[in-house]
């Protein structure tokens, strides 16, 4: 599923860069991960690299946005163009 931002967010401008689909942008006042790009980074990584680097740990899955791997995989592969790996 997409991940989400909370209202702990700090605007720290740290998550934005090290999206690998450039879901994250500056809303009006916080963060805000695009549902539509958001692949969990499945297809470029490991694991979800807005995670990994948020300072506050205010980046969680989005009930509201639930997806199963595949169709995670689907989604890299129609922002992408490529084909999964494997
Ligand atoms: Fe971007 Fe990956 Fe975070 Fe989704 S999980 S917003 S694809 S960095
Ligand atoms: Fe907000 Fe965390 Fe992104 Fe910083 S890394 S802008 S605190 S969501």
């Amino acid at each position: 599923m997409a991940l989400n931002i909370s209202d702990e967010c700090i605007n720290c401008d740290v998550c934005e860069p090290e999206c690998p689909n450039e879901a994250i942008s500056q809303g009006d006042e916080i963060y805000q991960i695009d549902p539509g790009k958001c692949t969990e980074c499945v297809g470029h990584y490991d694991t979800p690299q807005c995670v990994e680097v948020c300072p506050v740990d205010c980046i969680a899955k989005d009930p509201a946005h639930s997806e199963s791997s595949e169709m995670l995989w689907v989604k890299y592969e129609r922002l992408t163009g490529n084909k999964r790996a494997g």
